[in-house]
């Protein structure tokens, strides 16, 4: 423990412990490495803060909850799971026993829903405030108000307990012999928010001036390196030049390089490889270079902890999770890009977008800094000082700017506080589109009512570990009975690394780039390559990415679980392995036959079988991709699957393995999709194969993305006319990611609520009654509209 002694924010434990004993809120600003995450739970642990309550310590990353956690339960010599723990989605690694807990924060956001006092923890710590994730976010609101509420509550407690007190001086103060005790009275709250980055006075002014403590860095001085010209278009070529002049002119110590993406990461390895092996014999010493991105697999990631061997310069690839997540020690220089990898959302279409954009200057300080951490460095940017002082943006508009929020205001709806979104207490305030946007498709999904009511389905929904679209769809195969079927295309869609690299969906976006480093089996021949799509295509059934997604589960499933299978059919076994976990969790929720849905949400404490939170607004798989590692919301992920091999042929409790779905349970599982993704729909254009999407506001002409399984023809040679769409995302141009064919008669059923809907009144809601009682079911007579009624609808 000496270690963590030393670390900076341990000397200043006696201030941070008087500052939060006096504050209901504290502000912590510490750079990153400071000890914030690792070393503050263990301060208020150690000064008597969890006695009371849990210390929670949230982290916008699951990979971020789960490696701290392991961390901090080592430092302190304990076994993970007691003492320390971490809470993720589709994981509780928590006992009775935990005081700290590390949790995503969109776990402690669906711990909102059952316990909205958050009564059990003492002390919550949000951290990586600086990230300002959508889930940090939205807590912020919600915990501003619930410190006030609870505290006020706490105290009058405590006076009425000191008269009761005097009152009955000593007698009956015992737990009562009648079956039910009263409540308990609420405890006082504390709010601890830690930052990386010099945003306190910002966090302070919101919750209403309170103290910020800055933890003084041990920041050695960084020379600041412009180029002449700018190298923003050509940044991945200069970024590898720079690193080769770096190793061949600069005294020892270890690069840190940011780039953009896992795949123009491992080419810029595999380049720089290249041009160390060419170097003349004996003009620089050995190097070894490193990737750092989002879903690279955890064994991989604790690399960077490691320091090099004597004489061996390191130089680590990363995206922008090595600026404040990670901290990679022994850089000593810095290769600063300019750029970062940020997914936006337009709510006027439902797309999203995943650009290179250049960074904010608060970011490059940051990046600078790495430079800096255990002695003086350089940090080179690829870009000029006239870029830097005029063109780059101050700082980083927050997620919550630039997502989709239908999962948070599901979220705000489901708490029934009566909170009006649109006018709700955000730090930053989302577009008033982007908040109309997500009502009106909690409206279509039937989540909300046209009064902005919660639904008795919406609250089935939020107590589903899924983003809306899936939850709903798995509410709609209750009714239509494939839930056996949408569970399992729920979690392969959930889970991550699902394909071999430069075999899966999104992948053939960029053919010829050198496949991941992380596996070997990727760099399938061609011909293999074109049997596997050609076996791929017959599973779709010319029905799209969901049956394929669907019979290759079946697959794999009947085939034991097994290995073979997965290379076979180009699939990574961990990536199963995940799925495979996600479904038995969905599994002990719906229960075999589907009736533990009818049991979710209302009246909150009710089946979730331990399934809890969820991330980024419950996005699944497509936050986990790869490119969006560099993604400021984004960043790491990955630790989760079980460990390869292990157990891979139990099967699960319930369900008996080997059952292959008919024709009818995927029509069924067809249908219900487009119940949830009614917001997803596209419909063909008159004799063309492009597709134009069924939005309420703008529809979007997009093309099916290379990647879709193949769909099947009609007589005339064109596509189906509608289609289910997971994505529509703008790369070089609008794209439709994951299709399944739909039916004209299944649309008509969802179009009419697709239209406009009185916004304004859907942004209200009231606050629960005393019975606790939700709102109706149903909801979404949203109006005619000028729907261009389907072809066939009647027929
Ligand atoms: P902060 O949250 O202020 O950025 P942390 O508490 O994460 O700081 O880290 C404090 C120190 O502990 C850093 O020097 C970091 O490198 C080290 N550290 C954190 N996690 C690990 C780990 N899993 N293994 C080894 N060292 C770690
Ligand atoms: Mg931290």
């Amino acid at each position: 423990m000496s270690g963590t002694d030393s670390l900076p924010i341990r000397q200043f434990s006696k201030d941070i412990l008087a500052a939060v004993e006096s504050n209901d809120v504290i502000v912590v600003i510490g750079e990153t490495g400071s000890g914030k995450t690792t070393q503050l739970s263990q301060i208020l642990l150690e000064a008597g803060y969890a006695s009371q309550g849990v210390i929670a310590v949230t982290q916008p990353r699951r990979v971020g909850a789960v490696t701290v956690a392991k961390r901090v339960a080592e430092e302190r010599g304990v076994q993970l799971g007691r003492e320390v723990g971490y809470a993720v989605r589709f994981e509780d690694c928590t006992s009775v026993a935990t005081r700290i807990k590390y949790l995503t924060d969109g776990t402690l956001l669906r711990e909102c829903l059952e316990d909205p006092q958050l009564q059990r923890y003492s002390v919550i710590v949000l951290d990586e405030a600086h990230e300002r994730s959508l889930n940090t976010d939205i807590l912020f609101g919600l915990i501003k108000r619930l410190v006030r509420t609870r505290n006020a509550q706490a105290a009058a407690a405590e006076k009425a307990k000191a008269k009761a007190g005097e009152a009955a001086a000593g007698s009956g103060s015992g737990p009562d012999s009648g079956g039910r005790s009263a409540p308990k009275p609420p405890t006082r709250l504390r709010l601890v928010i830690t930052s990386a980055t010099l945003d306190g006075e910002k966090f302070s002014a919101y919750f209403g001036n309170c103290p910020v403590f800055n933890v003084p860095g041990r920041c050695f001085p960084v020379d600041i390196i412009h180029t002449r010209e700018d190298h923003l278009s050509d940044y991945s070529a200069a970024a590898i030049d720079t690193v080769m002049q770096i190793h061949t002119s600069q005294p020892e110590g270890d690069i840190l390089v940011f780039l953009t993406g896992q795949a123009e990461i491992d080419k810029a390895l595999v380049r720089i490889h290249q041009e160390v092996a060419a170097l003349p014999a004996g003009s620089a010493g050995p190097l070894v270079a490193l990737p750092l991105y989002a879903s690279l697999p955890p064994e991989m990631q604790v690399r960077v902890f490691r320091p090099a061997p004597e004489g061996v310069r390191r130089c680590i690839v990363a995206t922008n999770v090595a600026e404040t997540s990670i901290t990679v020690e022994g850089v000593v220089y810095v290769v600063d890009s300019g750029v970062v990898k940020q997914r936006s959302y337009q709510p006027s279409t439902g797309m999203d977008s995943l650009e290179v954009v250049a960074i904010s200057r608060v970011q490059a300080t940051q990046r600078a800094g790495r430079a800096g951490r255990t002695r003086p460095g350089k940090c080179f940017r690829l870009y000029t000082r006239n870029h830097y002082d005029h063109k780059m943006p101050n700082v980083t508009a927050p997620e919550i700017q630039r997502t989709s929020l239908v999962g948070a205001v599901l979220y705000l709806k489901s708490l029934q506080l009566g909170i009006d979104v649109l006018s709700f207490d955000f730090l930053d305030p989302p577009a008033v589109a982007a908040l109309e946007d997500a009502l009106r498709q909690l409206l279509v999904l039937d989540a909300i009512d046209a009064d902005g009511n919660v639904t008795a389905l919406g609250l089935r929904m939020a107590g589903l570990p899924l983003e809306p679209a899936l939850a709903r769809a798995l509410m709609a195969a209750r009714e239509l009975g494939c839930v056996r079927e949408m569970v399992s295309v729920a979690a392969m869609l959930s889970s991550e690394h699902l394909f071999l690299a430069g075999q899966g969906p999104g992948d053939a976006a960029n053919p010829g780039g050198p496949d991941s480093r992380r596996s070997s089996s990727s760099d399938a021949a061609p011909a293999i390559r074109a049997a596997r799509e050609r076996l791929r295509s017959l599973m779709a059934e010319g029905l799209g990415d969901h049956v394929l997604l669907l019979r290759l589960w079946e697959g794999w499933e009947a085939a034991g679980c097994g290995r073979d299978y997965a290379r076979e059919h180009g699939l990574d076994l961990r990536g199963l392995n995940f799925a495979r976990d996600i479904r038995r969790q969905l599994e002990a929720v719906a229960g075999p036959d589907g009736s533990g849905l009818d049991k979710l949400g209302g009246g909150g404490g009710g089946g979730g079988g331990g399934v809890r939170g969820e991330e980024g607004g419950g996005e699944g798989r497509k936050r986990g991709r790869e490119e969006e590692g560099g993604e400021a919301g984004a960043g790491l992920k990955g630790a989760r699957a079980a460990p390869p091999g292990a157990g891979a042929d139990s099967g699960g409790a319930s369900s008996a393995p080997g059952g292959r779905a008919s024709a009818a349970q995927v029509d069924a599982l067809r249908h219900a999709l487009t119940v949830g993704f009614a917001n997803k729909l596209a419909r063909r254009l008159p004799r063309h194969n492009g597709y134009k999407t069924l939005h309420a506001v703008t529809g979007q002409l997009a093309q099916l993305h290379p990647s879709c399984a193949p769909l099947r023809e009609d007589g005339d040679g064109l596509l189906p006319e509608f289609v289910v769409y997971h994505e529509l995302v703008a790369t070089s141009r609008p794209f439709l990611r994951q299709v399944c064919a739909t039916r004209a008669e299944w649309v008509a059923d969802v179009l009419p609520k697709i239209m406009s809907a009185d916004v304004r009144r859907l942004s209200k809601g009231t606050a629960r009654g005393p019975d606790g009682a939700g709102a109706g079911d149903g909801g979404g007579e949203g109006g005619e509209g000028q729907a261009q009624s389907p072809r066939g609808a009647k027929a």
